[in-house]
């Protein structure tokens, strides 16, 4: 019988582990490829704006906490900034300006007529009330003020953030606009509020066509395959259960607290059912613990980090036996890892093709907004499907023509849309 894996104490690694920077390498390597001019590698590879925004919130026991906040807007030339809102301890500005970087080319590989943007606040969520959240929310929104709006930037959900906060930003947004009803200002709103059926699934189930797309490339099948699971928020819980669905084990999982491993595989909808009262994975009958790194580690087939940046790297890369990873979180690989696992002949499906359900499906969201008629769940993960297959195959022709990995292949695909419109509608004035 398989046991769970262990991890050797980790070695200090040298590599550069700062996300813009990574972003900024991953960029220049396709940009290279791809003949790109130098002109516009300069203009594409940084942000166009940036802003740093001080937020003072008054705290339920009176006192008064300074918080300090971000919104990147990297790229608008194929249509309004778009990207999620970050509420956690270790934002930074080169990480809101990685994250902003990484939905422009998200949202030219799908071919959506989006630039990126993202946005973040230093805080710990999980350490404020209800109340507090919603002071703070809101005094982020007061400040985004007139840089965002439905057609210049358009802020959605993204680590710690949910439906809840959209409906204050959305609000607030009305409220200073003299009670302008502008659902479309955010994506990955409540339903009843002018949210899309299936946005909250959408990152997982495209994730999930991505991987289905990947195993039928490597002759996998998925009723005899096996995954691992690094994350259990809205991306990680979901693309489980979608997986399992699917006749896949789901053997190792994994959330902030810890990890789980049972090699005959996890019921996940008890699984969910326990997170859900316990508030954590752990503890889960019949699992043995394992770390949160070891999940990485674990044998399985298929690979789902789906948590936090920089979690395959130089020092586990040599250890991820998956044959195929599929990254549901942004930014999970690092450059040097990233040449490890395509020297192993591992499939890595890239974050900006990876998880582009979910901003796929908020481009229909801020559609149906806009026309002010909406679709049924149906129709949406129809089209969400019909989307991912379609830029698989788009990133995999580029991987043949350049003979490149995936992630390469994505980037040249987006950077050449990105580049023909930039090109196209010339440097103003
Ligand atoms: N935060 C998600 C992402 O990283 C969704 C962004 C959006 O829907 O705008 O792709």
């Amino acid at each position: 019988m398989a046991s769970a894996p262990t991890v050797p104490t980790p070695v200090r690694s040298e590599e550069d582990l700062n996300p813009f920077r990574i972003a900024m390498r991953q960029f220049d390597k396709a940009a290279e490829k791809l003949g790109l001019d130098q002109g516009l590698r300069e203009i594409l590879r940084r942000p166009h704006r940036a802003f740093i925004f001080t937020l003072p919130v008054k705290m339920d026991n009176g006192s008064i906490q300074v918080f300090e906040a971000y919104r990147v807007q990297h790229n608008s030339s194929r249509g309004p900034c778009k990207g999620g809102i970050r509420y956690h301890p270790n934002v930074s500005l080169d990480e809101v300006k990685a994250l902003a970087s990484w939905m422009t080319w998200k949202c030219a590989t799908v071919n959506i007529p989006f630039g990126g943007g993202k946005g973040g606040i230093i805080c710990d969520p999980k350490g404020l009330s209800m109340n507090e959240l919603e002071r703070l929310t809101r005094r982020y929104a007061y400040e985004l003020g007139t840089f965002v709006g439905p057609d210049k930037d358009i802020p959605a959900p993204d680590v710690y953030t949910d439906a809840q906060v959209m409906a204050w930003i959305m609000d607030t947004y009305s409220m200073t606009h003299g009670g302008t009803s502008a659902p479309g200002v955010v994506t990955g709103k409540p339903i009843f509020l002018g949210g899309s059926l299936g946005r909250n699934e959408a990152t997982a189930r495209g994730c999930f066509f991505t991987i289905r797309a990947a195993a039928q490339l490597r002759g996998i099948q998925l009723t005899s395959a096996r995954a691992a699971i690094q994350g259990f928020g809205n991306a990680g819980s979901i693309c489980a259960e979608l997986l399992a669905g699917a006749g896949v084990k789901v053997v190792a999982v994994s959330d902030s607290h810890g990890g789980i491993f049972n090699a005959a595989g996890l019921n996940i909808s008890e699984l969910t059912e326990h997170k859900r009262k316990s508030g954590s994975v752990r503890g889960f009958p019949g699992t043995e613990n394992i770390s949160s790194a070891a999940v990485l580690e674990a044998e399985c087939d298929i690979l789902v980090p789906a948590a936090l940046e920089n979690q395959i790297t130089l020092e586990n890369a040599a250890r991820v036996k998956a044959t195929i990873v599929a990254e549901a979180a942004n930014g999970p690989t690092t450059p040097g890892a990233d040449e490890i696992l395509h020297k192993k002949g591992i499939t890595v499906i890239p974050d900006i093709l990876a998880n582009a359900g979910g901003v796929t499906v908020s481009y229909f969201e801020w559609v149906q907004d806009l026309q002010e008629l909406f679709w049924d769940e149906d129709d949406v993960n129809r089209r969400l499907e019909k989307v991912m297959v379609r830029s698989f195959s788009d990133v995999y022709l580029m991987t043949q023509k350049y003979q490149v990995d995936m992630r390469v292949g994505a980037y040249i695909l987006a950077i050449d849309r990105v580049a023909t419109a930039t090109r196209t509608r010339g440097i103003w004035p």
